[in-house]
């Protein structure tokens, strides 16, 4: 039974067989903490993961030994700063193999890398009648962005709709697209439903049609192998939070081709080139895209969360997630008048649902005080809850380090919770 740190041993992947999930944990410190007395059952990995001993030492450690500005400085630190900073977009490049460090923006997160492409495509390359295709399961980060720039231009958006399983209709998004469609913008796997889209079909129908596709990867890369070239995805957004790494820190991957023709979102210190107040040139790719101080002890923390990622394996994560997830899909649907949204064929480790006529809230807050953590509400998908008629749903998701345990916790957590009403 390996019982090591991954920590100590990241050069070392843990085998993934028995007793791999106990020394996973130990490297979670939260994991093992109570509430109300009863040990955490963390079941809200969607919203965000818990965070492995090497990304908070990496946060202090940075701090205590390392801080100084990065980029253009002199001294000692800096230059041991940018060098962090840097060969953490080199992992983040590894990581979703893209070609080159020049196609890795560092955002805010999703959200910004959306709202980023938002602005930038919009001002470059959209006008008034032009259309932008979305879908009914986006994330209102994926929704609002496009919205704000259809006020702004008079673009128009297009909806590809789901069927009752929670699956895109791919004959439907192929008739919506006419002369003047100018981009696709599709979550790659569905925060409320699991489902995992066909992202390399939908890119190569947009393609056909000679229009670029951005995916909103927040809930894939922490759970399956992604390679934007293989996918052939022209951009591509995800969160540092939501793969074990810190918050306030995210990616914007795109093609060199597309990111060169893109004007900068915002303007300040690091875009530049040169300013004078007549006229200001800017920086080359990525900096063009970063203006500001970046967050470079969260660059760093999100490289050790690669890292620690990359010791364990993606394709071990996600076979381990699907196993628990159709543990979980089992014992909950034995569960009398429960009923399970989202049954695509290809899912991800999220399972959301309804108990009765039970509310969303009170089941959430009840499984709360079993020490279950699970989330309740539009899980910021109003028009996906639209679509299934409902107004909420409680929602368990999963890491790499829950157990079959803690799915018979929320079972037994649920029937006790829907005994009570
Ligand atoms: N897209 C999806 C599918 C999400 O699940 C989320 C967050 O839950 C986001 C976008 C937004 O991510 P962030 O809040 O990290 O920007």
């Amino acid at each position: 039974m390996q019982k090591e740190n991954i920590n100590k041993s990241s050069s070392n992947p843990l085998s993934f067989g028995e007793g791999w999930g106990e020394a996973i944990r130990a490297d979670f410190p939260i994991l093992q903490r109570e509430v109300y007395g009863k040990p955490l059952i963390y079941l809200d990995n969607a919203a965000t993961t818990q965070k492995p001993r090497s990304v908070v030492e990496s946060i202090n450690h940075e701090y205590y030994s390392v801080n100084a500005n990065v980029h253009r400085g002199v001294h000692f630190l800096s230059q041991q700063a940018t060098e962090l900073h840097e060969a953490s977009r080199e992992a983040v490049r590894r990581f979703i193999n893209a070609k080159s460090t020049n196609e890795i923006v560092f955002t805010r997160g999703t959200t910004e890398s959306i709202n980023l492409l938002a602005f930038s495509f919009g001002e470059a390359f959209l006008a008034e009648g032009d259309e932008v295709i979305i879908s009914t399961m986006e994330h209102h980060s994926n929704i609002v962005p496009w919205q704000l720039l259809a006020a702004r231009k008079g673009v128009a958006i297009k909806v590809i709709p789901i069927n009752d399983k929670g699956e895109l209709l791919i004959d439907e998004y192929k008739t919506l697209f006419s002369e003047r469609t100018k981009l696709v913008s599709i979550v790659h796997v569905s925060n409320v439903l699991g489902t995992i889209n066909p992202i390399k079909e939908i890119v190569q129908i947009a393609h056909a049609h000679e229009v670029p596709v951005l995916i909103d990867g927040a809930q894939s890369v922490p759970h399956i192998p992604v390679d934007v070239q293989e996918l052939d995805v022209d951009f591509y957004a995800f969160s540092a939070h939501k793969i074990y790494g810190p918050t306030g820190i995210g990616v914007l991957y795109g093609k060199e081709k597309w990111l060169d023709a893109l004007p900068p979102y915002q303007g300040g210190g690091e875009m530049i080139q040169t300013v004078t107040f007549e006229k200001t040139t800017f920086n080359e790719l990525p900096f063009k895209f970063e203006a500001g101080t970046p967050d470079y002890i969260g660059t760093t923390a999100l490289a050790k969360a690669l890292e620690y990622v990359n010791a364990i394996g993606l394709k071990n994560i996600a076979e381990y997630e699907h196993e628990l997830t159709q543990y979980a899909t089992q014992q909950l649907k034995q569960i009398d008048k429960l009923r399970i949204f989202g049954e695509a064929e290809h899912k991800s480790s999220v399972i959301s649902f309804l108990v009765g006529d039970i509310h969303h809230f009170d089941m959430g807050t009840l499984l709360d005080r079993l020490g279950i953590a699970v989330r309740t509400g539009h899980h910021c998908a109003q028009p996906l809850m639209q679509r299934m008629g409902v107004e909420g749903t409680v929602r368990a998701s999963f890491a790499f380090y829950n157990t079959k345990e803690e799915v018979d916790f929320l079972a037994a957590g649920i029937e006790r919770v829907a005994k009570m009403f």
